[in-house]
């Protein structure tokens, strides 16, 4: 933390913001801002943020403004600042972002925030630890509707008031106008006035059809989760209303802003979607829910702390979706899709403790390239051991304490484990150590004395979890509860048994079973009756092959006999998933033909079968990898097929070679994720004509975010080494010339776009040397930076 901002966060108190923001002209906006506050040390002075504003006035008279900030000089004990400027767009989701729909042409506006972002947007404080209310009028083309962080209070002509706020932090100030389509109701709550509050959903005029077709879901999915918040938080709900918002633009899953969630507007998917979509926007709405406690009403000091936002509404997410809202297998998904990026976020040499130490955060970019799998995924599972640790009662105690004690404040790690402290006699400081303050996961291995399995870590931390036993066939015998620390544990009663560790996934840890246990897990995979339990044997073979324990070769042959009589969709499609990002980066060109047919005719499988839980994930997949363009053709040529695997077609045709397919189809299908599918495809020809082109574009800097990620994902084809080879040098010089000119969203985007495809090791080593040169320049920007330095890593293994 700077200590300016140190500084300034005890100068300041009581800041109350009233904003008039007119969003009329597609040119710039305009902002008015009334900014009041106390000061404790009269007679000092401070500084407004403000980012890229022209015309700055304060008081009425030109501002006395550099470098994005506005000097106050000579504080009152009482102050009132008058500010008022034009702002600019943008087009990168940094900022007041606006986006014209292809559809129909209409135009979108929503303040995409966060860390450093409000500044762009309002004259503010930037900083978490300074809370302000907020008073919001905004005057919008009459045909838009508003939404904001408070309730609507009413309409005059084109201009909309929104009540004033309970106090948060700028970084989650937003507002979103456009022509939206809504479904609305009345959501029971007690304590509110009249015992309702405003609920809404809200998306792009042109997604009406598919928002009508899930509301009765996503409205039965927010009722759940508020139901059971509001039942099992002692602070009452903070916000006056609840508006979530399919939002155009937006560079994030979702985001939490009080009383007006967004979500990226990919999320209604256009075709049905399938079961992990299904899950993963469930968990989300839980997510960002929690967060309306977690991170908004109780913000963190300081960004090292950010695991005590990002960390809870993680867990909350997966545990609530299951609890409240019915997705009783959400834990089975992130056993084979969340958990798996926080062990290999780990590591990597980037890899943090869940909570950082406070010197370590450096800067806001250094804080936002923190906002990675470490603080999600892996605090979301050193959370739920700890839960599983301390029971569930003493977990849910001392969280309350803690939401009580810093409610509408800002805490800290060490404030956090006070509240924790209080509710259970177990040691919560010593677990804090060994899980939030280090970095790495323990290993979990399966030894035999004679026959007799023996349970040792490797590691350094305590570990609460079940032991299974079963026999050669592996039906389960027995599960047990263990205690695992610096002492082997002897499993005497599973003498001669298959044994699984950590069988309900309980904690984080890879497994190494023996030789036994492995020989009859790999011959009765799918045999396992708990899907939990077999998604975390899955991850367990994907790991044995990340880390070149067994060949990409053996994992495929594992996936053709037990992934085919796989019934469960989130552990299907999960590891179909992981199969082809396997696949893609630690095969050797000369073997991916072969595998992406297995995977294929595994989904191929799937599809007809005709169960209709597998089959939407399944024919995505199929009609994605398949290599057989007269069958893709005729899939085109047939009635009802869902549009999200129309594209999937289209694309893979044209990656092998037929084109014709894109134009027909963009002519059907005119919506934003046609006009990205489209982009895909075309990045996707195997011509270098069409290389070069979508080269072109894509490092022209005239993409959006969302576009650069389409072009990039069909870029890098799977069978196209020998074709992109001259890129693979001109993405590390023409990416970082992009990246120096760009914002923190690009500079995220350009190091997803990292060319993962199958490489034979000399040309991947030849990529490792360009990209570990231009990080040895220093010249690399610091969100890139962090990307190319988690691709290095991620390469040397497959080295
Ligand atoms: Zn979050």
């Amino acid at each position: 933390m700077l200590p300016e901002a140190r500084e300034r966060a005890v100068l300041l108190t009581d800041v109350h913001t009233e904003l008039h923001l007119d969003l009329t002209s597609t040119e710039s906006f305009g902002v008015e801002a009334t900014i009041s506050f106390r000061c404790t040390q009269p007679g000092a002075s401070t500084f407004l943020e403000l980012n890229g504003g022209t015309d700055v006035t304060l008081d009425g008279a030109p501002a006395p403004y550099a470098d994005g900030r506005i000097a106050l000089a000579d504080l009152g004990e009482t102050n009132q600042v008058r500010v008022t400027a034009r702002m600019p767009y943008v087009t990168d989701g940094d900022g007041m972002t606006v986006t014209t729909d292809p559809a129909d042409g209409e135009r979108y506006v929503c303040a995409h925030t966060s860390m450093d972002i409000t500044q762009k947007v309002i004259p503010c404080f930037d900083q978490p630890d300074i809370k302000s209310t907020f008073d919001v009028s905004v005057t919008a083309p009459s045909h838009w509707t508003v939404l904001a962080n408070g309730a609507l209070r009413g309409r005059e002509g084109d201009t909309w008031t929104f009540e004033t706020t309970p106090p948060f932090s700028s970084y989650l100030f937003t507002l979103v106008g456009g022509p939206w389509v809504s479904v609305t109701w009345d959501e029971p709550y007690a304590p509110a006035p009249g015992g309702t509050l405003p609920f809404g959903w809200h998306a792009r005029a042109s997604q009406e059809r598919e928002l009508r077709r899930d509301a009765d879901e996503l409205k039965r999915i927010t009722s759940a989760c508020f139901q059971h918040y509001t039942t099992v938080f002692e602070p009452e709900y903070p916000y006056a209303d609840y508006q979530q918002v399919f939002a155009p633009g937006l560079n994030w899953g979702a985001m939490e802003f009080p009383g007006c969630v967004v979500f990226r507007d990919q999320a209604l998917t256009q075709g049905t979607p399938t079961e992990l979509e299904r899950e993963w926007l469930a968990s989300t709405i839980a997510h960002e829910m929690a967060h309306m406690w977690f991170g908004d009403l109780v913000t963190m000091k300081w960004w090292e702390d950010s695991w005590l936002n990002e960390s809870f509404a993680d867990f909350m997410g997966y545990d609530v979706a299951g609890v409240a809202a019915g997705y009783t297998d959400a834990w089975t998904s992130a056993a084979i899709t969340r958990k798996p990026t926080g062990y290999r976020a780990d590591r990597r040499r980037s890899t943090h403790p869940i909570a950082e130490e406070t010197d370590k955060i450096v800067d806001v970019d250094t804080a936002f390239a923190n906002f990675d799998m470490i603080t999600y995924a892996k605090g979301n599972a050193a959370l739920a051991q700890l839960g599983h640790w301390l029971g569930e009662e003493d977990f849910l105690a001392g969280v309350n304490k803690h939401l009580t004690a810093h409610a509408f404040g800002n805490a800290d790690l060490a404030a956090f484990l006070d509240s924790l402290d209080a509710a259970t006699d177990l040691d919560v400081r010593a677990w804090a150590e060994a899980w939030l303050r280090s970095t790495g996961f323990d290993t979990l291995v399966v030894t035999r004395d004679g026959d007799v399995p023996v349970l040792t870590r490797e590691g350094s931390r305590s570990h609460r979890l079940t032991v299974s036993a079963y026999d050669t066939s592996m039906r389960l015998l027995d599960s047990r509860d263990v205690l695992l620390g610096d002492e082997p544990v002897r499993l005497e009663e599973y003498a001669g048994k298959v044994v699984v560790p950590n069988s309900g996934d309980e904690t984080f840890a890879v497994v190494r079973p023996d030789e036994e246990s492995w020989a009859a897990i790999t011959a009765g995979l799918s045999s396992v009756e708990s899907q939990l339990t077999r998604a975390m044997l899955w991850w367990t073979a994907v790991d044995l092959c990340e880390s070149r324990v067994i060949g990409v070769d053996e994992l495929i042959a594992l996936a053709d006999r037990h992934l085919r009589p796989e019934t469960h969709p989130l552990v299907f499609e999960g590891v179909m998933r992981n199969l082809q990002g396997v696949s893609r980066r630690y095969a050797e060109p000369h073997e991916v033909a072969g595998h992406l047919a297995v995977i294929a005719d595994i989904a191929r499988g799937a599809v007809e079968g005709g169960d209709p839980a597998l089959a939407p994930g399944a024919s995505r997949v199929l009609a994605r990898l398949s290599a057989d363009s007269a069958f893709l053709v005729d899939w085109l040529g047939q009635d009802d097929v869902d549009q999200t695997v129309r594209w999937n077609a289209v694309t893979r045709l044209a990656e092998l070679g037929d084109p014709s397919h894109i134009e027909p189809e963009e002519a059907r299908d005119k919506s934003v994720s046609g006009h990205h599918a489209a982009l895909t495809a075309r990045a996707a020809i195997p011509t270098a004509e069409a290389k070069a082109e979508a080269w072109a574009q894509l490092m022209g800097g005239e993409l959006g975010s969302h576009e650069f990620d389409a072009v990039g994902v069909g870029f890098w084809g799977w069978e196209q080494a020998d074709l992109v080879r001259p890129y693979l040098t001109r993405y590390v010089t023409d990416g970082l010339d992009l990246g120096r000119r760009s914002g923190q969203a690009m500079g995220d985007v350009i190091g997803d776009a990292f060319p993962r495809l199958p490489l034979t090791p000399d040309v991947r080593r030849e990529l490792r040397e360009a990209v570990a040169a231009a990080l040895d320049t220093g010249e690399v920007p610091t969100v890139l930076a962090r990307a190319w330095n988690d691709a290095l890593d991620d390469l040397d293994r497959t080295l």
